[in-house]
């Protein structure tokens, strides 16, 4: 960590490990490329963030205030796009350093967008469907003057869902007197999404991995393959890590454990996740799946697969249990999984790691897409969204390749270096204003 980055420890923004790691990586990437040290001074601080109070009637007649939040990093290259977070330890330094992570994500993979992310510091389980929707609508109500289809777009993340979409665009729409579809994407199909955004994130995980397969296969010696004699572990059982799960054992690949916030299954042949989504979708959790053993979740990322999906929360892999991961290859499904301590022990022992801003940002792609469709009323089929899909995080992955083997460095800088170039060029051309 640099001097200069240490000032930055009497700010609000850097109490998360999230937020420290997103900067240290970018002053690593910005080190490596000699990146115009304004334009990474730049980059360090979030633009603009809004603090909001939500209170909300209880089900039991009682009012509680929850804490909200909506950040926009950057918005050099369009309107702010980030998710929206309900989670019990959601806070003003997580959220700037998941917007950072968007400005870079969106930037990568080449869409008109800037990096933003919200949330609210609640755990979503308590919370009864009536409480959620007003604890929604409130939220939107307050963050009402950063919101727009030009302005900033939400999206769902850990903890909200399509119906939470629904509920935002209906209160942004309300006070316009009409229909605005941009306002959000990751709605419902019935309400102007796009076809395959629900899948989006975890199906373009496995793209990423697929292309990281065809990769090291050509660099390395002997042959990985994402067939039924392969082997993978999933850290989180929800929008993303069950979508990824599922893409996997369409393939053969032999799933063997899954985790989520109750604990963890295992079945050395292979979990049906088929069968397990339906157990999930009746008990609200894998755990109790019939087809397995219950196992520590704290393992799940420790077992000796070929394949390591992280898609729950940040710093999942870290200097405690770093030397007990095993896998060859780390698909990066969730924002930070990995912390730069333990990123530098696996790039050292050679494990492939597929980062975050490449590895999840199919969720992105298609929610630019679901926006591009709702200003042009104009929609696409799946396979469409699909192809069109796997050719933008195709090409991403080149690019990411391209700084790897110019730069000689590990993937995630690399990733941040494809990601800085074109962003820093767009804020050099538009200038410091005044
Ligand atoms: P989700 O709320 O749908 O699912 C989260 C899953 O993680 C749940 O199964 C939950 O039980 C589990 N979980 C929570 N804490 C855990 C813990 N300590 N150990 C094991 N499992 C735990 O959220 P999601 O949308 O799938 O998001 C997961 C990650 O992917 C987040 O980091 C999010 O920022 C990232 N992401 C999501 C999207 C998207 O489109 N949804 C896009 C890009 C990145």
């Amino acid at each position: 960590m640099s001097n200069r980055y240490s000032d930055l420890g009497s700010h609000l923004w850097d109490s998360s490990a999230l937020y420290r790691n997103a900067v240290t990586e970018f002053e690593k990437a910005g080190q490596t490329m000699g990146l115009d040290p304004n334009i990474q001074e730049r980059l360090k601080y979030p633009r603009r963030a809004l603090i909001v109070s939500v209170p909300i009637r209880l089900d039991d007649g009682t009012v509680k205030v929850f804490e909200g939040y909506r950040v926009q990093h950057n918005i050099t290259l369009g309107p702010g796009k980030g998710g929206i977070r309900f989670h019990e330890r959601v806070n003003l330094s997580e959220v700037a350093g998941l917007a950072m992570l968007m400005t870079l994500k969106c930037s990568l993979v080449g869409l008109p967008l800037g990096g933003a992310k919200g949330g609210i510091r609640v755990n979503a389980s308590d919370l009864s469907r009536q409480e959620a929707q007003a604890l929604t609508r409130r939220y939107t109500m307050e963050i009402n003057a950063l919101l727009g289809p030009e302005k900033d777009i939400p999206a769902p993340d850990i903890g909200t869902d399509s119906q939470t979409m629904a509920w935002i665009m209906d209160t942004y729409s309300q006070q316009k007197g009409y229909a605005v579809h941009g306002v959000v994407t990751g709605k419902p199909i019935d309400i102007g999404g796009s076809l395959g955004r629900t899948e989006s994130t975890g199906r373009g995980v496995i793209y990423t991995l697929e292309d990281a397969v065809e990769y090291l296969n050509k660099i390395q010696k002997g042959r990985i393959r994402i067939d039924e004699s392969a082997s993978a572990a999933v850290q989180g059982f929800g929008k993303v890590g069950s979508v990824a799960a599922k893409e996997l054992f369409e393939r053969n690949v032999k799933v063997v454990a899954v985790s989520d916030v109750k604990g963890a299954v295992i079945n050395e042949k292979g979990l049906d996740i088929p069968k397990l989504q339906g157990h999930v979708m009746r008990t609200g959790s894998v755990m109790g799946f019939k087809e397995a053993d219950h196992l520590d979740p704290e393992k799940v990322l420790e077992l000796p697969v070929d394949f390591l999906i992280p898609a729950a929360i940040d710093s999942a892999i870290n200097k405690k249990n770093v030397d007990q991961v095993k896998a060859r290859i780390i698909a990066e499904g969730a924002n930070g999984p990995v912390t730069s301590e333990a990123q530098k022990v696996l790039e050292e022992r050679g494990v492939f790691i597929i980062p975050d801003i490449l590895c999840n940002a199919g969720g992105v792609i298609v929610s630019y897409f679901e926006w591009v469709q709702g200003l042009q009323n104009f929609f696409w089929n799946e396979k469409e969204v699909n192809t069109q899909l796997r050719e933008v995080l195709h090409r991403s992955f080149q690019h990411v390749i391209h700084s790897k083997e110019r730069y000689r460095c590990g993937m995630k800088t690399a990733a941040m270096i494809s990601a800085a170039r074109h962003l820093a060029n767009a804020m050099l051309y538009r200038g410091l204003f005044p």
